[in-house]
């Protein structure tokens, strides 16, 4: 599709890379000046910033319907400014490298979610590390290496990196390992259960200059949330820490894994962050780990859809307050991201709705409600698996996304023996997992279904770790948790137990 002009955008592209020992990366000068800012740049990188890359940034805006000022906002105004920016020239690298693709393959990861240690203190029936048994994990030392390297993927560096685990809390060098991350890494966060956010260690995590909270909340009441932990009195700990996030100001969100035995308890543990001024996430069931054993408990097509829809709804809502204030006065104060989910079918189920009351736009999964996006929900893709984001396993093993199985298929190479550059480009696995055009569909009951078949699969494209958990490893099967996918659920769900 691309074909005709990926040759004349690299070529362009290839000559404002541009590593400049007087004023650094070109790519990310060039783009603040074109945001307006006062940036000084040397006699040859001027002469390219005015002949090539201005112009170019001009037409791309243009054609990507870009707001400059929501640019401007995200780039340089906004305190994660940094962030954008690496994961702009990422982008720019990446169509250096392999030209547009719909959806995108930046040139490295904008996220890595690092499950720092197999340790927990809680036993999830949901578990996707299996977590609480010994195995071999990265030394303190060879954490640090670690982010030395992740700081300098494709001579840009990662924008964000985000602990997990495990319960990351646990290991005694966290917060050093953190505080040296976030010298080198401009966004980090942790997910975490929740039970170990004291006081003591919530303004720890402020000084060390964590960005982002994410706490796992699975039911609204102690008996819910307990059962699925499986640890009596977890509740209330995590409660406590949630409260002492939200007083020590930190951006805080409630995650909550939906699944049959917690559903009805969602929309309450959506109030609760609400009330409290915290995000929400979804996470999707995923039979990976431990919850493969439990399968049962994921949810239907059409529980999951109704669950979508509330959230849907909130954030259609949110999203026109802000565009009528913005219209009325120039500019919103209301925040649109605070409802996320890790299911990509999100986006759909997001176009749907706006649809249905007039507007055309929509939310891109993980990246939900992030006004602007909208225009690129299909450059972004949806899962973001092995193109936006990867996931790190607690001994080093790259993994193209934590609710993958690991195995010897799925283990991409390790960050301290491997060259994640050589990983990026050349994985079979990873330009697998990068193209929606071999995404399977099947004839059931005289219908095409499948993600294969769908219009949505450039904005969606399924979550792939549960297609390689229902389909045995099969990484282009269907995601059979989403609506369009009914009848195949049906069938393979004959075999649960119940
Ligand atoms: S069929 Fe697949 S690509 Fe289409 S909306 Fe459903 S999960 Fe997404
Ligand atoms: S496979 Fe994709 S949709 Fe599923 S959890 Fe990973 S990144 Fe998200």
């Amino acid at each position: 599709m691309f074909s005709a002009i990926n040759p004349l955008l690299k070529t362009v592209i290839k000559k404002v890379d541009v590593e400049c020992e007087q004023d650094g990366s070109l790519l990310i000068k060039s783009l603040k000046r074109f945001l307006g800012e006062d940036v000084h740049l040397c006699g040859s990188c001027a002469i390219l910033d005015r002949r090539i890359a201005n112009p170019f940034y001009q037409i791309g805006a243009r054609i990507m319907r870009s707001e400059p000022r929501f640019m401007r906002d995200r780039f340089l105004d906004q305190e994660y400014g940094e962030a954008w920016l690496k994961g702009f020239a990422l982008m720019m690298k990446g169509i250096e490298k392999y030209g547009i693709r719909i959806p995108f393959t930046p040139a490295g990861p904008f996220e890595i979610v690092w499950n720092f240690t197999y340790s927990c203190n809680l036993r999830c029936k949901h578990c996707y590390e299996d977590a609480g048994f010994h195995r071999p994990e990265l030394t303190t030392d060879q954490a640090f290496t670690t982010i030395d390297k992740l700081s300098k993927i494709a001579n840009i560096g990662l924008p964000a990196l985000s602990f997990s685990g495990g319960e990351p809390l646990i290991r005694k060098d966290f917060f050093e390992v953190a505080a040296y991350a976030k010298k080198k890494i401009p966004y980090i966060s942790i997910a975490t259960n929740g039970t170990l956010l004291t006081k003591d260690n919530v303004k720890k995590l402020k000084e060390v200059g964590v960005d982002y909270v994410e706490i796992s909340l699975d039911g609204a009441s102690k008996e819910v949330h307990d059962s699925f932990r499986r640890v009596p009195g977890c509740f209330e700990k995590t409660m406590e820490g949630i409260r002492n996030c939200v007083d020590e100001n930190l951006d805080t969100c409630i995650a909550a894994t939906a699944h049959k035995e917690n559903l009805d308890e969602i929309p309450k543990i959506i109030e609760l962050a609400q009330d409290l001024g915290a995000r929400f996430m979804h996470f999707n069931y995923v039979p990976t780990g431990r919850a493969k054993k439990h399968v049962e408990l994921d949810l239907s097509p059409k529980e999951r859809l109704s669950l979508l829809e509330i959230m849907g709804r909130k954030i259609v809502s949110l999203y026109l307050r802000a565009k009528e204030e913005e219209q009325r006065t120039g500019k919103t104060s209301i925040k649109t991201d605070r409802f996320f989910s890790t299911c990509p079918q999100f986006a759909s189920v997001v176009k749907r709705l706006a649809k249905e009351g007039g507007h055309d736009f929509t939310v891109s999964a993980h990246y939900a409600a992030k006004k602007g996006v909208e225009n690129v929900a299909n450059f972004l893709g949806g899962c973001g698996t092995g193109r936006l984001y990867v996931g790190l396993e607690p001994n080093g093993d790259v993994k193209p996304c934590v609710f993958f199985p690991t195995n010897e298929n799925t283990i991409l190479g390790n960050i301290l023996e491997d060259d994640f550059e050589h990983i990026w480009d050349n994985n079979a696995l990873l330009w697998k997992l990068r193209t929606r055009e071999k995404l399977e569909s099947y004839e059931i009951n005289g219908q095409t279904i499948g993600c294969g078949n769908c219009e949505d699969k450039y904005i969606c494209g399924g979550c792939r770790a549960r297609a390689y958990g229902y389909f045995n490893g099969n990484l282009n099967a269907p995601d059979i948790g989403c609506i369009d996918n009914e009848e195949l659920w049906k069938k393979a769900t004959k075999s649960f137990p119940t």
